[in-house]
């Protein structure tokens, strides 16, 4: 950096603090790009840091949004206009693009690095991976750049995600690409479900956001029961595969006491016991598929079963009008293996966008219409009979009524034995 460019430099003690602490911080990123010397975008992070020390000792925000798009999409793009431009014109427009990942998040590096240049060349080199709602971040863009670098971008494959009041970007776990518990193709799931609903994406049009968003197992790596509207989570309805050979190896490494103490005891339904020849007994029926026998034991002890598929839930979203809400348990086990499961998965999405579109209040997300209107009105909405199943927590909260129970249980094992062809009037 020559003296000249370092006298440019806007102070920024109270940022600097930030990188005091013990972590990474966000304030050395934006300075490096700032001292990359001849860098296009040096004097927009510049700026940018100005405009930030700035809001510190004012405690303001100075950014106000405003309307940006490119050609066809009506969301996608974060507008974001300072209020101080005069006294920081390099960011005075510092747009964030949110650009869909692929399924599973899976990049090679020949597409990191194209995607670098691109932001290197049309906005501030700055790109954050991932937002909350699991888009590619690509902020601090011109107004006049926005088009050449969706252009770009989308030359590479990689289209716009979700902004505003429409279905959202969604997001998938790295899947079975990579692990071993993985209960159903998270990746089909999430292309099949997001490519057929993405004019809802690229033309705001719904009442409030709606987010989808695909886990493999029952450790829910992309936190879908919490912040998805529909939550699509991996799980199986046999008996879990038990290798006695690899448990008896793990209780050896890592010896008795350990296994019981980490193990055993940690099962939230004591459904685990370690017999004195160092094999494993797992009582299946009261197992709830928490995942911490599997992922301590790992896949040479334990494995899910064969007859895989998913959970759906429901309404899990942040705080707005009602608070923080975990999803519902919609569809205890939803089958996801041949083409006819993921078309009725695609299905049962559509009605569910559908329900959502024309009985939502403007401003609410699904998880407070269903608190509004009722879980039974929204089940005969979505054409779903109760299921004993539901629960809200495993084993303690059933959503059907206690009064209710012994009717709802029956009228479900009656259903079920018909569906299986059974005469339940013989018993
Ligand atoms: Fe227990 Fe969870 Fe293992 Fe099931 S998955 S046996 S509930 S620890």
């Amino acid at each position: 950096m020559s003296q000249e460019e370092a006298k440019s430099q806007h102070p920024t003690p109270m940022l600097d603090q930030l990188e005091s602490g013990p972590w990474p911080s966000f304030v050395t990123g934006l300075k490096r790009l700032r001292d990359n010397a001849g860098a296009a975008y040096a004097p927009m992070m510049n700026d940018l840091l100005g405009q930030l020390e700035h809001s510190y000792e004012e405690r303001t925000g100075y950014w106000k949004g405003g309307t940006v798009s490119v050609v066809g999409y009506g969301g996608g793009v974060i507008p974001r206009f300072s209020e101080v431009g005069a006294k920081y014109p390099a960011s005075k427009e510092f747009h964030t693009l949110r650009v869909q990942p692929p399924a599973g998040m899976h990049y090679d590096t020949d597409v990191l690095r194209q995607m670098c240049d691109v932001w290197e060349k049309y906005g501030s080199g700055l790109i954050a991976f991932h937002g909350q709602s699991g888009d590619i971040m690509f902020q601090g863009c011109s107004s006049e750049n926005v088009q050449p670098a969706f252009d770009a971008l989308n030359e590479m494959g990689f289209d716009l995600g979700g902004a505003g009041p429409a279905l959202r970007t969604s997001m998938s776990c790295v899947g079975h690409a990579r692990c071993e518990l993985s209960c159903y193709d998270e990746v089909r799931a999430h292309r099949e479900v997001i490519n057929e609903f993405l004019d809802e994406m690229h033309r705001p049009a719904l009442p409030y956001k709606f987010k989808f968003k695909f886990s493999g197992c029952g450790n829910d790596c992309v936190n879908a029961i919490h912040r998805a509207d529909f939550a699509v989570i991996g799980t199986w309805r046999d008996d879990m595969k038990v290798n006695q050979d690899g448990v008896k190896a793990y209780v050896a490494r890592v010896g008795r006491k350990y296994a019981i103490d980490s193990v055993i005891a940690m099962c939230p339904t004591r459904a685990l016991s370690l017999n004195d020849d160092d094999t494993l007994d797992v009582d299946n029926k009261s197992c709830v598929r928490c995942m911490h026998c599997l992922n301590v034991m790992g896949g040479k002890a334990l494995q899910p079963g064969d007859d895989r598929g998913a959970t759906i839930l429901v309404g899990g979203k942040r705080a707005l009008k009602v608070g923080d809400l975990m999803g519902i348990n919609l569809i205890p086990f939803f089958k996801l293996v041949t083409d006819e499961d993921y078309q009725n998965l695609v299905d049962l999405a559509r009605r569910m966008m559908e329900f959502f579109a024309d009985n939502a209040l403007e401003h609410e997300r699904i998880g407070e219409t269903i608190d509004r209107i009722g879980l039974p009105a929204f089940l005969e909405a979505m054409e779903i009979e109760p299921d004993p199943n539901m629960v809200n927590h495993p084993r303690t909260s059933c959503y059907v009524r206690t009064d209710d129970f012994t009717d709802e249980a029956e009228k479900y094992f009656e259903r079920k034995a018909r569906e299986a062809g059974l005469d339940v009037a013989a018993d």
